[in-house]
């Protein structure tokens, strides 16, 4: 069969596959993807970002490939090429991400530039004023990708590009210092630079306060609090956690919420936990913000500290070595606030010295702050007391040899844990274990993986002792 002759079969799948989907998801999915050519029972299709292609993956895949099966007679598979929009004009769709960075400014030049125009002064180009409310560095340009985020990230761009289609509303959640306050915000300068979309930031505190001191006033304050919201393009409110028990509060973001999906606004908001471990929430409140595409941060690895802390550097433009970054990344893996006061702290002693910072210099210099209860706290042994008073053991129980079941569980259970939550290897976990052998943690992290399974209750406890874990190593 000649290549030109799976064309015609990949275009007649797509016009079925769009009855079956809908307008709305086709265009979302579907309108960005190009034939390129057939190689082998392999048709390979353009897609334009790495999160284009696992969501097609998950979504459509199978589907594309029973389609094809049934018009060409056999089997053929599905392979996607990533490929950047760079030159193909006026399509819409998330940014590419393969590298580290959201944004690079080589592409973000090409999207930007009109054809047949050099951008020869890109960081002077004349920029539209800022947006009042929203921070002007949390760009995505500014956003370091990594495993914690790219999922988040990427969503966050496509919204960008695509506001109120797609994913509505998107909930980002996680931790304290992980990323979402300048993710949302980034979304917001986005569209802020594209478009005359207009945009409100809020956190939901803010909210709250405005929204209480509208009812204690005339109407016409009332009526002007309910404009406000009800009419905007894009509405992202921060911090949603805080409307925990506030049932008036939450009835009108109801409304709000209603006019603004109705009318195909993009709404964002974020929260410090999923939502469905909020309290006192109402349901329908609740049921709305899981509606969308909920994402999670999680905390960044290794690699992905060092890379946010080298993008620090380059833009402060101050001399750090990678060996002083190195030790950063290291010794503080709580979140990346965290990691920024470090860095904050290295880069003020060096504007002060005028020289380079040693790897010396630097430990002697963050020795206090490594040290802090904060840093350390993020251990085993926090790990062992939390699990341990959750179930109203003593954290010797958990290191010693006792292998009554109300035990066992608990102890499998915090081992499981700090390898999720913690760096240390099997072997030192083992350690902190009454000097088990780190077989025995692996074994414990498998049996817990496969209880997991079995046991739907599960997943959820766990998930709520890593936050208690977590809030316990926050607390100084
Ligand atoms: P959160 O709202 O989750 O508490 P923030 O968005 O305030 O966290 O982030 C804390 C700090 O870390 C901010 O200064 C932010 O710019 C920075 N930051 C977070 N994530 C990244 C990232 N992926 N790349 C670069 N900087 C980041
Ligand atoms: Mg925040």
């Amino acid at each position: 069969m000649a290549e030109s002759g799976y064309e015609v079969f990949w275009k007649e799948a797509l016009s079925r596959i769009r009855l079956e989907v809908g307008e709305q998801d086709f265009s979302v999915w579907f309108g960005n993807l190009e034939y390129l050519k057939t190689e082998s029972n392999a048709l390979l299709i353009a897609v334009p970002s790495s999160f284009y292609r696992d969501q097609i993956k998950v979504r459509y895949q199978n589907q594309l490939e029973t389609l094809l099966k049934e018009l060409i007679g056999h089997d053929l598979t599905i392979e996607f090429e990533v490929k950047p929009q760079k030159k193909r004009e006026n399509r819409s769709g998330p940014v590419e991400s393969e590298g580290k960075e959201a944004v690079s400014g080589q592409e973000k030049k090409n999207t930007d530039v009109p054809e047949g125009k050099e951008d020869t002064q890109s960081p002077v180009r004349v920029k539209k004023n800022r947006h009042p409310q929203l921070v002007e560095d949390y760009t995505f340009e500014r956003y370091v990708i990594g495993d914690n985020n790219s999922f988040a990230a990427n969503a966050a761009m496509a919204i960008g590009k695509n506001p109120g289609t797609a994913y509505n509303p998107l909930l980002i959640y996680g931790g304290v210092g992980l990323g979402k306050t300048h993710l949302m915000q980034a979304i917001g300068n986005y569209i802020h630079e594209h478009s005359s979309a207009k945009i409100i930031y809020t956190t939901a505190e803010s909210f709250t306060n405005e929204f209480i001191q509208s009812i204690h006033e005339d109407q016409s304050s009332k009526s002007a609090f309910k404009n406000k919201y009800r009419y905007v393009d894009i509405l992202l409110i921060d911090d949603i956690h805080f409307l925990e028990n506030k049932s008036e509060t939450q009835a009108e973001l109801f409304y709000t919420y209603e006019a603004l999906y109705n009318a195909k606004k993009q709404i964002v908001f974020t929260c410090d936990r999923p939502v469905s471990e909020l309290k006192n929430l109402t349901e329908r409140l609740r049921s709305r913000f899981e509606r969308g595409l909920n994402v999670d941060l999680q905390r960044p690895n290794y690699e992905t500290r060092c890379a946010i802390l080298k993008k620090k550097v380059e833009d402060s433009r101050i001399a750090i070595s990678n060996e002083v970054i190195a030790l950063i990344g290291e010794k503080v893996s709580t979140n990346i606030r965290d990691l920024e006061a470090a860095l904050t702290k290295l880069i003020a002693y060096a504007k002060l010295v005028g020289n380079p910072i040693s790897l010396g210099n630097a430990q002697q210099i963050l020795r206090d702050f490594f040290a802090s209860p904060r840093q350390a706290n993020m251990s085993v042994e926090l790990i062992q007391r939390v699990v341990a008073e959750y179930f109203s053991l003593s954290p010797n129980d958990l290191k010693g040899k006792k292998r009554a079941q109300n035990i066992v569980l608990p102890r499998q259970l915090s081992m499981y844990i700090a390898r999720e939550l913690t760096e240390y290897s099997t072997t030192e976990i083992g350690q902190a274990f009454g000097g088990r052998d780190h077989t025995t943690v692996m074994y414990s992290y498998k049996q817990i993986e496969e209880r997991m399974r079995a046991d739907p209750t599960l997943e959820p406890t766990i998930e709520s002792l890593k936050r208690l874990v977590k809030e316990a190593g926050t607390r100084t």
